[in-house]
């Protein structure tokens, strides 16, 4: 039976990671009255185990049969029998894809803090340029806004959560307000020194949301290693036990777990969102809760989901969708599509079962078509993600005192792996698929995305310059590797399903993410983006639901919500 909640709330966030943490701190710290519906459970700390190790776990962490049985996407990032209870049933809660059209829809997080429990926590800013690639390349659109319009939220953020890294006074990619940066090895100093001296581009410590000095009652990183495993010391950004953590204790924030909402219900007389309707995902019941303004933060592709499902007669195309952009012009990173490895025998340290594991790794800034670089192969531009690994050498030849010799000799090797921008095409896009429904009753996605010529030009590109900085640093053995075939949201940076634009005609969100056609309705995570940069995209979707709550504030105030 359908239950109503008898309290209005000023505002609904739905959803609790990393845009709907900022968005449920911002709206009750400044005093409104917020219900944070989050379709998965608490996650109490008693569940962290970044410090047990695998033998003590039932199945010693080798776990593909239990895996396969109940999270078998899941399991290709993130997910392992340490916490595979923290993401979706994939049977329960299935996506379609279009034939011939692989996705990969991961980091599908069912607890509190969504995917910011087992997030990489690389975090990049957005450059102008990046907000403004349509008119340097003439694709896709301009952003509505410009880096100086987010650059005080990214101030704010950072300090609140606490970014490691080093400054390099880069245009095509703004510096962020540091803590120390984490060490470099041996082989990547090198690494760094030689690139810059022969290359010109610049290797640099990952910029990564853990803390290196404590912050409030966080405590700094000890180099255990496996974060996502959860983090006992609350060393690295997890909003739900940040942003989650401040909005409740304001006493204003009310936390609904298990509240996988379904739709965002209007009332036709005024075109208004009045709340929205959910089900229980324990006792499967639906209910409904009322609020003046309606914020969906579920990811992008899941807040992409509830506006199609939330169609009425008034709005048959999904809700918000006079434009027929819903759903359209989906993009992810190509992920680790090409790059390269080498060795460098002469800088080896010796390897360790037991660390210090430093919880990050090393950035190589954009350096293609940039102010000062153009190439005719592709338009846009690519990063690199990699580090240093010391192992044992595990393929010593020989036997007994032979092999017990040759295994503690050690193998340092540097990797690095390409993540390029995926142009925005509109025939990259989502919809319903009418016939499938989840375990819940609710209407699934069917996803039709591919990369096309431009992001192949990029992976080729990738692996022809990591070997050209590997060489350049004197690794010894150099691979390059190029993966076509990498299936698209392996990324996890799904993004652009509800793009932010200056016309409604073309564009599902203004620059406040407020949705063109329900003026109290905003759309706070990936969905907005209108390109998709090449550097991760969570910092700028924190930073852009701080500004648009801000907004959201003053609208309210000015009676406009
Ligand atoms: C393994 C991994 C590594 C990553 N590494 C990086 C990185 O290094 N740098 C980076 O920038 N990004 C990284 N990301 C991506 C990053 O985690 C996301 O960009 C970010 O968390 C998105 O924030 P969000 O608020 O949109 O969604 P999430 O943080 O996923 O939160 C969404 C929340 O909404 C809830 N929800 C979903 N549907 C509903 C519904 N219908 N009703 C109610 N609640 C709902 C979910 O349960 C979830 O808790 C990584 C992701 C993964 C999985
Ligand atoms: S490596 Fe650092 S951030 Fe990761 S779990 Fe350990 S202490 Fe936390």
């Amino acid at each position: 039976m359908l239950q109503k909640s008898r309290v209005s709330y000023d505002v609904i966030v739905v959803g609790s990671g990393a845009s709907g943490g900022w968005a449920a701190k911002r709206l009750s710290e400044a005093g409104l009255s917020v219900a944070l519906l989050e379709a998965g459970r608490a996650l109490d700390q008693s569940e962290f185990r970044e410090h047990v190790p695998s033998f003590r776990l039932e199945q010693r962490n080798r776990t593909p049969e239990l895996l396969r049985r109940t999270r078998p996407i899941q399991a290709g990032a993130g997910c392992d029998e340490f916490n595979y209870k923290w993401f979706a049933n994939d049977l329960e809660e299935p996506y379609t894809t279009a034939p011939g059209k692989p996705f990969a829809w991961l980091g599908r997080l069912r607890v509190t803090g969504g995917r910011t429990n087992v997030w990489g926590r690389q975090c990049y800013r957005f450059s102008d340029a990046d907000f403004k690639s349509a008119s340097i390349d003439g694709i896709g659109e301009d952003w509505p806004l410009g880096y100086k319009d987010l650059e005080p939220y990214y101030d704010l953020v950072e300090d609140y959560v606490g970014i490691s890294g080093l400054a390099e006074g880069l245009e095509q990619l703004p510096d962020s307000r540091y803590l120390p940066a984490m060490a470099l090895t041996c082989a990547e100093t090198r690494l760094r020194q030689r690139v810059k001296d022969r290359l010109g581009w610049t290797v640099t410590p990952g910029r990564v949301a853990i803390l290196t000095r404590p912050k409030g009652n966080r405590a700094p990183c000890h180099y255990c290693g496996p974060c996502q495993r959860g983090c006992s010391v609350h060393a690295y950004f997890n909003s739900a036990f940040t942003t989650v953590a401040d909005a409740m204790a304001t006493g204003r924030c009310t936390l609904v777990s298990n509240a996988m909402v379904y739709k965002v219900l209007t009332d036709p007389d005024t075109h208004r969102a009045t709340g929205v309707l959910y089900i229980d995902r324990e006792t499967r019941e639906p209910r409904e809760v009322k609020a003046k303004a309606v914020v969906l933060c579920a990811q992008a592709l899941e807040s992409a989901r509830v506006l199609f499902n939330s169609a009425t007669r008034q709005d048959a195309g999904g809700l918000g969708n006079s434009s027929g952009v819903l759903g359209k012009y989906l993009m992810d990173h190509i992920w680790v599509g090409g790059g390269a490895r080498a060795e460098f025998p002469d800088l080896a340290k010796a390897p360790s079962l037991d660390g210090p594991n430093r919880p990050n790794g090393i950035y190589v800034p954009r350096f293609q078509n940039t102010r000062s670089s153009h190439t005719a192969a592709f338009r846009r531009g690519y990063g690199f993600q990699g580090g240093e690994t010391t192992t044992f050498h595990w393929r010593a030849p020989g036997f007994g005192e032979a092999y017990k010799k040759g295994v503690r000799q050690p193998v340092t090797t540097i990797g690095l792996g390409g993540f390029g921008e995926c142009l925005p095409y509109e025939d990259n896009f989502v919809e319903i698929d009418k016939g499938v429904v989840d375990t819940y009753g609710i209407p699934v996605l069917r996803i039709s995305m591919s990369f096309r010529e431009n992001e192949h030009a990029m992976i080729d590109d990738m692996a022809r310059t990591a070997t050209e900085m590997l060489e350049a640093a004197g690794g010894k053995d150099v691979r390059s590797f190029t993966v076509h075939d990498r299936a698209p949201g392996l990324g996890i940076h799904e993004l652009g399903v509800a793009r932010m634009g200056t016309s409604p005609k073309k564009s599902v969100l203004n620059q406040f993410q407020q949705s063109h056609d329900v003026r109290n309705l905003f759309v706070m995570d990936g969905a907005g983006f209108t390109s998709s940069a090449t550097q991760n995209p969570t910092l700028t979707i924190m930073a852009l639901a701080v500004r648009s709550c801000d907004y959201l504030m003053e609208e309210m105030r000015k009676g406009n919500i």
